[in-house]
């Protein structure tokens, strides 16, 4: 019997959820024009619904004229984008998620204290400009091992690492491992920065892709925890597509005899894009067995700005 076995915890984590909320109670408090920097989420689907809403999404804040509503996405945004901000009079909703707000803190701190700072991070990563923002002249970005060995700095150099959020927790290791090697006198977090969601996700994808013939992650190209799911059903030897949403599976990825899918979502990807692509593998292509395999329950939440509460 064709089957698809659905991966848990997927999908929507805590801050993802918490930066759509703001969006959505903005409009109903402020209403429009509610212009967001930078797309609030990494989902396609979730920034056209909000577009039609009336939301502008914008790259830079010399997009916005003065004295309008802005919301900052939940990748976060350097001091430079605040200040800017500022200087226009706009009004600041901060959707950062607190878990980037965390390591935004860890570099200021280190920055500080006279370190110089690894941050462990893909170069062209909005979550990882916005960290290296806090200061530009204490923090080099690394992403791969090579990365590592082309750094300079001496033995007598105070050092520290932090990370990016949504890396791979594998690989991620091995770099903390040979910056310890190269920098003994390196500090930093107890293993990364890497979150909850992240962790969560590739491990239900390292348990599940091994005993699928595909797997499907459903997550925008840019949505950096979504390739790297991807990333690691390929490392289990499992083929594996990133796929938006229920229109993007082709009959071709089921030539072959699968008779198995495996199937999960990123952070940024809403759970209704995990019902469509299930219909459309039962209806059309016969994947009538629905199983879901979970592996950790997550309770986390994150507040809404005071501002936005409601009664
Ligand atoms: S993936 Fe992690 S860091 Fe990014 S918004 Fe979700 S909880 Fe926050």
């Amino acid at each position: 019997m064709k089957e698809i076995v659905i991966a848990a915890p997927r999908g929507f984590c805590a801050g993802v959820d918490r930066a759509i909320s703001i969006v959505e109670r903005a409009l109903e408090v402020f209403g429009v024009p509610l212009y967001v920097h930078h797309e609030i989420v990494h989902n396609k689907y979730v920034v056209e619904s909000l577009r039609a809403k009336g939301v502008i999404f914008v790259d830079s804040i010399d997009e916005i004229p003065h004295d309008q509503t802005v919301i900052f996405s939940a990748h976060g945004v350097s001091p430079a984008v605040t200040k800017a901000a500022k200087e226009k009079n706009l009004k600041i909703l901060d959707a950062t998620c607190p878990l980037v707000t965390k390591v935004h803190i860890e570099a200021r701190r280190y920055a500080r204290d006279g370190y110089q700072i690894v941050l462990i991070g893909h170069k062209d990563h909005i979550e990882a400009r916005g960290t290296y923002g806090e200061a530009p002249d204490q923090i080099t970005i690394v992403e791969t091992l090579d990365d590592i060995e082309a750094l300079e700095f001496t033995k007598d150099v105070k050092l520290a690492y932090i990370t990016q959020t949504t890396l791979s927790v594998r690989d991620t290791r091995g770099l903390i491992e040979r910056l310890k090697e190269r920098f003994p006198q390196i500090e930093g977090p107890n293993s990364s920065d890497i979150c909850y969601a992240t962790t969560n996700r590739q491990e239900a994808v390292s348990v599940i892709a091994p005993n699928t013939d595909v797997m499907f992650v459903i997550g925008s190209k840019n949505s950096s925890n979504s390739n790297r799911l991807k990333e690691i059903a390929e490392a289990q030897g499992t083929k594996a597509y990133l796929i938006d949403n229920a229109d993007d599976l082709k009959a071709e990825y089921f030539a072959n005899g699968i008779e198995k899918i495996g199937l999960t979502a990123g952070a940024s990807a809403p759970e209704i894009l995990v019902r469509k692509v299930t219909e459309r593998l039962r209806n059309e292509f016969g994947f009538n067995s629905i199983k879901e395999v979970r592996l950790k329950n997550e309770d986390v939440t994150f507040k809404l700005p005071t501002e936005l509460k409601g009664p």
